[in-house]
C-alpha cells in the first residue's frame, strides 16, 4: 500500500490556471466577488453584465492591471441572460478572445423587492423574475453544457437561494425561480455523463448586497442578521471559497448538488 500515500499538491489541485471562466452578473454583489476570487486562483474571467458597464469595465481593468501577463485576463461583455440571443453572442465573444470556455458560474438573478405575498404577486413581476432568474439560467446552462470544454475541467455553477429551503413568505416568486433552477442542475449534471463536465448550485442564504437590501427596513435587516446562527449577514466572500472549490479539479467528484451556504440560516 506503501505507493498510495503521496504528498499532494494542495494548491495544484485547487488552481485554475489557464482556465477561462465566465460570470453572469460579474459587475456586482455575490458575481463580482466570484469572478475576483476565480481569477485569483489563475481563471481568465469573462465580466458580464445587464445594465452596469462602468462597474464591470473597471473590474475587468483591475483585474487585467494586477496581473503580471500582457495580454488580457478579464474582459467585460454586456449581455441581457433573459435573450437567448445575446447570451450565445456573450459565450461567442468569451470563445473568441480566450478560445474554450471550461466553467460557466451564473449568478445573473433579480428579486422583486415590493416582496408581495403569491396572492399579491403581479404576472409581470412573476414573469420579470421567472425570465431572468429561470429562463437566464437555462440559456446560460444551456450554452455550457453544449459549449464548456469536454474531458475534464467543465464546471457548471448555478447560484441559487436558501429561500428553496426557508420558504420565507414574500419570496414565492422567487423561490420557485430558483427551486427550478435547482431541479435543472441536477438532470444536467446526469446528462452530462461522459464529458467531463459537472454541474452544481450554490445557494446563499442573506448576503449583504443591493439586492438583498433593496425595499427592506432597519428593523427586517436586524431580524434576518439576528436570525443566523453567526450573528451577522452573509458577506460576498462567504460564497466565493466553495464556488472556487467546486470549479477546481479538487471539486469534480462534487456532481449533481445543491450546496446551501448560509452560516446555518436553513439546512
Ligand atoms: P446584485 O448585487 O443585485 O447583483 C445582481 C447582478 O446580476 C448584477 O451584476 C446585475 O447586472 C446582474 N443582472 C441582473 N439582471 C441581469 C440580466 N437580465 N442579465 C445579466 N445580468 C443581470 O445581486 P446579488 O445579491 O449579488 O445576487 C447574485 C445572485 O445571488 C442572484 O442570482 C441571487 O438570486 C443570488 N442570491 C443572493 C442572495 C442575497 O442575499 N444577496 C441570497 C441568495 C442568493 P447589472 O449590474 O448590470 O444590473
Amino acid at each position: 500500500m506503501a505507493g498510495e500515500i503521496t504528498r499532494e499538491h494542495a494548491s495544484s489541485s485547487s488552481r485554475l490556471d489557464g482556465r477561462v471562466a465566465i460570470v453572469t452578473g460579474a459587475s456586482r454583489g455575490i458575481g463580482r466577488a466570484i469572478a475576483i476570487h476565480l481569477h485569483s486562483l489563475g481563471a481568465r474571467v469573462v465580466l458580464n453584465y445587464a445594465s452596469s458597464s462602468t462597474k464591470a469595465d473597471l473590474l475587468a481593468s483591475e483585474l487585467n492591471a494586477s496581473a503580471t501577463l500582457s495580454h488580457p485576463q478579464a474582459i467585460a461583455v454586456r449581455a441581457d441572460v433573459s435573450d437567448p440571443d445575446q447570451v450565445k453572442l456573450l459565450f461567442d465573444r468569451a470563445e473568441q478572445e480566450f478560445g474554450s470556455i471550461h466553467i460557466l458560474v451564473n449568478s445573473a438573478g433579480v428579486l422583486d423587492p415590493k416582496y408581495p405575498t403569491l396572492a399579491n404577486t403581479s404576472v409581470e413581476d412573476w414573469d420579470m423574475t421567472f425570465n431572468i432568474n429561470t429562463k437566464g439560467a437555462f440559456f446560460c446552462c444551456k450554452e455550457a453544457a453544449n459549449r464548456l470544454k469536454r474531458g475534464g475541467n467543465g464546471r457548471i455553477i448555478m447560484i441559487s437561494t436558501s429561500v428553496v429551503g426557508s420558504l420565507l413568505p414574500g419570496y414565492a416568486a422567487y423561490a420557485a425561480s430558483k427551486a427550478a433552477v435547482e431541479t435543472m442542475t441536477k438532470i444536467v449534471a446526469k446528462e452530462l455523463k461522459g464529458t467531463g463536465v459537472t454541474a452544481n448550485a450554490v445557494a446563499p442564504g442573506p448576503v449583504a448586497t443591493d439586492l438583498f437590501f433593496e425595499g427592506k427596513s432597519e428593523e427586517t435587516i436586524k431580524m434576518i442578521a439576528d436570525a443566523c446562527p453567526l450573528g451577522r449577514l452573509g458577506e460576498p466572500k462567504d460564497v466565493t471559497h466553495v464556488v472556487g472549490f467546486l470549479a477546481s479539479d479538487a471539486g469534480e467528484w462534487i456532481n449533481g448538488q445543491v450546496i446551501r451556504v448560509n452560516g446555518g440560516f436553513v439546512v
